[in-house]
């Protein structure tokens, strides 16, 4: 597949479009690789140079066959054009598919994206890097891509709704109410910084159901925001200032970590606590931290959704998280990166033979994950993914996302 600009002939193009980008799918099958034919010689020929003046490659290779010659041959002929060239693995639905996927980097292309075309799977990750390697996009083309999705959660009376209004007046520029497209909630667009955003709303958060007995208050929010989270791109936590978190917070973040959502905490309210002395912040947060260990990544912002203090810093850390989901660490860095890692803290092992890291390679985007390509099968322990995710968000960031480990014994 190559989406291109241009026109071509003999060729198979179809017009398509992803997130309101339009461009042209050029299907390359039978084009390359031997042939017999004199006539088909010509034919490939011709699509060839055809095919050679896309704008961006997808360069297709079998996960459960693995590297063949004729991979390389490709690799060459699209190497040769100096256009952006995109490896998309398919088949990674099968286990041995996946193993096997380390052996493509030796194409020494950027990005490698996983995919399963019969089962739909990894197919918007492509695409989205498809788009954003295609040439300039227009402004109107810009300003309708789809905006990254900010869901308000948290208990009921935090302030939640004096947040979004406070949002959305402070930066005067509702844009409009959208029609959800998944349930009967109204999602709020706004502009900031020359950026959409939309606000994930949900009925429950605009108008929390204060009337139920506070048990079922506490239930019906947590099923809000599991709704609003499974919607959005970054997730915002509102916490009390003068009540601190609690349990149903841990739910709450639980909830954002295992849909890999990007998380902010927002302790609300700060207008109120703000005589307390000036250990006050530090004591609070490390508490806060303590309470929602898992969370450690989630940068904390002190707000007051009253008076609009710091506010803005929150819509800052909202584009700062937004930019670290989808950051990719180029494969030669992470690997010399994880070397000097391991060599210093090796992988405790449970078996006779030592576990070793032979290779890794970042996946996946939003959120971020990794596999790491090693001589035996094994799990690690859960400290060392802890231990090798802080050393990940030390050197490349990170803030505000959860990170993914996956751990795949090479194939031989
Ligand atoms: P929600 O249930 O989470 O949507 O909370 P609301 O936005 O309805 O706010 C609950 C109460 O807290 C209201 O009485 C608000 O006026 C008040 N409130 C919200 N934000 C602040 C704040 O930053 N400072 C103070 N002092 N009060 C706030």
């Amino acid at each position: 597949m190559a989406p291109t600009a241009g026109t071509t002939r003999d060729v198979i193009q179809e017009p398509a479009n992803w997130r309101t980008v339009p461009f042209l799918l050029t299907d390359t099958a039978g084009m390359f690789g031997q042939s017999e034919d004199p006539l088909q010689k010509i034919v490939h020929e011709h699509g060839r140079k055809a095919v050679l003046n896309a704008d961006v490659f997808v360069f297709v290779v079998d996960g459960r066959e693995g590297l063949v010659p004729a991979d390389y041959e490709i690799a060459s002929a699209v190497r040769s054009t100096g256009r952006p060239v995109i490896v998309a693995i398919n088949k990674t639905d099968d286990r041995r598919a996946r193993a096997g996927s380390l052996d493509f980097y030796e194409l020494g292309f950027e990005p490698v994206v996983e995919i399963s075309a019969e089962h739909g799977q990894g197919i918007g990750d492509l695409l989205d890097e498809v788009i954003e390697r295609l040439p300039a996009k227009t402004e109107e083309q810009k300003a309708e891509a789809p905006e990254p999705r900010i869901a308000i959660v948290g208990r009921p009376n935090v302030g939640k709704s004096s947040l979004v209004n406070r949002v959305l007046r402070e930066e005067r520029m509702l844009v409009s109410d959208l029609a959800g497209t998944t349930r009967d909630a109204v999602d709020t667009k706004f502009r900031w910084h020359q950026r959409q955003f939309r606000i994930v709303d949900t009925a429950g958060i605009r108008k929390p159901g204060r009337v139920a007995r506070s048990g079922q208050v506490e239930a019906v929010s947590v099923l809000t925001a599991r709704r609003a989270i499974a919607d959005a791109d970054v997730v915002v936590l509102v916490i009390d200032a003068t009540l601190g978190a609690s349990d149903q917070d841990g739910a709450i973040a639980g909830e954002a970590e295992r849909a890999g959502r990007s998380v902010i905490i927002a302790v609300n309210k700060w207008d109120l606590v703000k005589g307390e002395g000036a250990d006050f912040a530090k004591t609070f947060d490390d508490k806060l931290r303590f309470q929602l260990k898992f969370l450690e990544y989630a940068p904390i912002v002190h707000i007051s959704a009253l008076t609009g203090e710091r506010t803005p810093k929150l819509l800052e850390a909202v584009e700062r998280v937004l930019a670290e989901r989808t950051r990719r660490v180029p494969t030669p860095e992470l690997n010399r990166f994880l070397q000097e890692v391991t060599a210093a803290h090796p992988i405790a092992s449970g078996g006779r033979k030592a576990v070793r890291i032979l290779y890794a390679a970042q996946v996946g985007v939003s959120p971020p994950t990794f596999a790491l390509f090693t001589n035996v099968q094994t799990e690690l322990h859960f400290s060392y993914e802890r231990f090798l995710k802080n050393r990940l968000r030390e050197r490349f960031g990170f803030a505000g996302t959860p990170i993914r480990l996956q751990v795949r014994k090479r194939k031989h």
